[in-house]
């Protein structure tokens, strides 16, 4: 007997499903991809629910089933979960799971690639004759790689071709993934090692091949310092998954890390892995979500989107650098990856791990709690050293205007490069300077969208807001007075740390790395390469260095501004500096050589700078903990933000405060602001936000949805943005 009504839940901001007639002959079931009428065209949704009944004749007819297999249960489960917990619009969160096929484009732009015809050019450049004599082995390279590897721009390759130097030829579509080898030969692990592998493996819920007793699944931390292994472990768990026929999605934070990763899984296992991200064209796209629904493919790389892939037996999720702010979706459907990982690993009855070498307070604590696993590497492979970290009080040192290197830091940085070792210097902030001002009438470049300052990037000759994207070319004359050659650039950026470096060392290789460079990934890892063959002297970058990148040749870091960071009013301001700077000097001395790091600081003193230098991380974390715990924040407390926004101020303040006069607590919980967010103006928006506080015991999203049903209804332009569990508070 077949149902009558299927409830078809529509990838649109709609929080209900609709009903529809099931016509005579179609046999539904929950989760298949259908194809409905909705108002005056035919969409698509996934069958949430079935009944019988008389179907009133008002109500409209599904149209066809589309797809052969449909959305499984934990899937579906986890939709209903985030929407749940977020409070977005079911439909929202299905979007996430449904990519439709119309989505992307449907033709795979063949992959077009040069090579040498053995003619010779007609006329004859410096920039020509590199590439001819790079293109002299007759191997076939994409257009801009041949262009990157000469050291010349596309243009010059375009004129090889068009004088039939360079040929160009057709590329067979690159194979979306190899199948992996677990027993691709691979160095041995240490004993500490092997036993934290096997601890992971334990909790594999899919039985051995070889017959025997399965893990029982759950959530397990792996905390291991830096160097210590904790990637090589991990792919054990992937390798012994592998063997046992079942799938495993591997997460990263950024996809600027996916690149090196990629390198290092097919030297694992002698094969590359689907990798997932935004930057992933359609038809790719198409082809993984394929595999992965087949089985066929058995590991995945990716960004958090790849949370939402139709895995058929997912039975590993490795959520890495667990503690990473970037796993947190800030726009849309406002959900932590990490935490929505261990929820779909419940839901597939998978196994997690949750690997940092400095954990989330929130992580760490359910692990006291029990509620997850803990295996802890103290050590590095090897028998390497940590770092040794000392200070540099910047109040002691005496440094020009407009300069931001100590003469201590600078003179060990002359010292290692004189060892034939290489130094890193760290500034977490992206382009030339962060202010540009006229020295004439004091006028300040802002942002027309946003409430910021422009940061100058010389590299690209503009003045870019960092919040909207506004770019403007950098004047030669203050907009405001009209002064010309008046402008000047206030405080450092990555840009000019590295001028500043040029001008100090300058017959040293330097190389500058920053997420905002042209060239991408591909430049990205070309250069990561040749920091790690030793192809230069000294590294300028951002948070990007921070993070999974191994130089072995690397022996001293340079922390330029260990402040940035401690100031604002983020509550975990304290633990994602101490993070950082932990990540960033634990770069230094992981290959043979033992490294050193010199943190620059105006606060010396300060809890994480003094917990940095005493390498004491368990005591930091414990009194952070405990103040976290004394102050009822997260994961002690509950948060949650609302935040107002309008085209006009006025307006977003009312709509703010007239929710406020609502807001009617009960116990436990309190509701502050509306207060102007300290971005109190992002793409000529103008905020304001409320902070709901809730002790742990509390339903918070209840109350949240009561609220906002009780509050008056946005009017005009405002709207209202739910974040639960903020990770930022601008
Ligand atoms: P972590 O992720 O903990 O910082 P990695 O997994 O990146 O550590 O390992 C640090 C470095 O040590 C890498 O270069 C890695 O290849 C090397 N390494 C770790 N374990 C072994 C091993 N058992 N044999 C050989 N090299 C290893
Ligand atoms: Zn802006």
């Amino acid at each position: 007997m077949n149902a009558a009504i299927a409830d078809v839940l529509i990838p649109l901001a709609l929080d209900t499903a609709y009903s529809y007639a099931v016509p005579a002959g179609l046999d539904l079931a929950e989760g298949d991809v259908v194809q409905i009428p909705l108002g005056p065209r035919e969409t698509v949704g996934v069958v949430w629910g079935l009944r019988d009944g008389a179907a009133g004749s008002n109500l409209r007819k599904v149209t066809a089933r589309i797809a052969d297999e449909g959305m499984a249960p934990p899937l579906r489960r986890l939709v209903d979960w985030i929407a749940r917990y977020t409070l977005a619009p079911k439909g929202s969160a299905l979007a996430m799971a449904l990519r439709l096929p119309e989505d992307g484009p449907r033709t795979e732009t063949a992959k077009v690639g040069v090579r040498a015809t053995g003619a010779a050019p007609s006329r004859i450049t410096a920039a020509r004759s590199k590439v001819v004599a790079v293109a002299a082995d007759g191997a076939v390279r994409g257009k801009r790689a041949l262009a990157l590897e000469s050291g010349v721009s596309a243009g010059v390759i375009d004129g090889l071709i068009d004088d039939g130097v360079l040929e160009t030829v057709t590329l067979a579509p690159e194979r979306v993934a190899e199948p992996p080898d677990p027993d691709h030969p691979h160095p041995p692990l240490s004993g500490p090692q092997r036993t934290a592998a096997e601890a992971l493996i334990a909790t594999l819920t899919a039985p051995p091949a070889g017959g025997g007793p399965a893990g029982e699944g759950g959530v397990t931390l792996l905390e291991g310092v830096t160097g210590s292994g904790k990637t090589e472990i991990y792919f054990e768990a992937v390798a012994e998954a592998v063997r046992r026929g079942v799938q495993s999605l591997v997460l990263m934070p950024e996809i600027a890390l996916t690149a090196q990763f990629l390198d290092r899984f097919t030297a694992r296992f002698g094969a590359r892995p689907a990798a997932w991200h935004s930057g992933i064209g359609g038809r790719r796209r198409e082809r993984i979500r394929a595999g992965v629904l087949a089985g066929e493919i058995p590991v995945v790389v990716g960004a958090r989107s790849a949370l939402f892939l139709p895995f058929r037996h997912l039975g590993l999720v490795v959520v890495d650098e667990e503690h990473e702010a970037a796993y947190k979706q800030d726009d849309g459907v406002c959900y932590h990856a990490r935490d929505m990982a261990v929820v779909r690993g419940k839901l597939e009855n998978a196994a997690v791990v949750l690997a940092s070498a400095t954990p989330s307070i929130e992580t760490r604590v359910n692990a006291a709690r029990g509620r997850y696993r803990r295996v802890v590497l103290p050590e590095r492979f090897g028998g390497r050293r940590l770092p040794e970290i000392r200070a540099i009080d910047m109040r002691r040192e005496a440094i020009p205007r407009g300069r931001y290197l100590s003469p201590t830091l600078t003179a060990a940085v002359a010292e290692t490069n004189a060892r034939g070792e290489q130094a890193l210097l760290f500034l977490n902030r992206r382009g030339y300077a962060p202010l540009t001002l006229c020295r004439a009438c004091g006028h300040r470049y802002q942002c027309p969208n946003c409430s910021t300052w422009l940061v100058e990037h010389r590299f690209r000759r503009a003045l870019v807001c960092h919040h909207c994207g506004h770019a403007e070319r950098r004047p030669d004359a203050c907009a405001e007075c009209g002064t010309v050659d008046s402008l000047t650039a206030c405080g450092p950026g990555v840009e000019r740390i590295a001028e500043e470096v040029a001008a100090t060392f300058p017959d040293k290789r330097v190389i500058v790395l920053s997420s905002d460079f042209p060239g991408g990934a591909e430049r990205l890892r070309a250069e990561l390469q040749t920091v790690a063959e030793g192809g230069c002297d000294i590294v300028v970058g951002t948070q990007l260095v921070a993070k999974g990148h191994n130089f072995p040749l690397l022996t001293l870091v340079g922390v330029l501004d260990a402040d940035i960071g401690l100031a604002s009013g983020d509550p975990r301001a304290a633990e994602r500096t101490f993070q950082l700077l932990q990540q960033v000097t634990g770069r230094a001395g992981r290959g043979e050589k033992p490294g050193r790091a010199l943190v620059q600081t105006y606060q010396p003193e300060h809890p994480v700078i003094a917990a940095l230098i005493s390498g004491d991380a368990e005591r930091f974390y414990e009194e952070e903990t405990a103040a976290r715990e004394v102050a009822g924040l997260p994961p002690f407390g509950r948060l949650a933000a609302l935040i107002v926004s309008a085209a006009e101020r006025e307006a977003a303040e009312a709509h703010g405060q007239a929710l406020a006069r609502v807001a009617e607590p009960p116990p436990g919980v309190m509701v502050l602001g509306p207060a102007e967010a300290p971005l109190a103006l992002v793409r000529g928006r103008h905020r304001f936000r409320l902070l709901v506080k809730a002790e742990r015991e509390i339903d918070i999203q209840s109350y949240l949805r009561d609220w906002i049903a009780r509050g008056p209804k946005p009017r005009g332009n405002v709207r209202v943005a739910i974040d639960v569990d903020p990770q930022s508070f601008l």
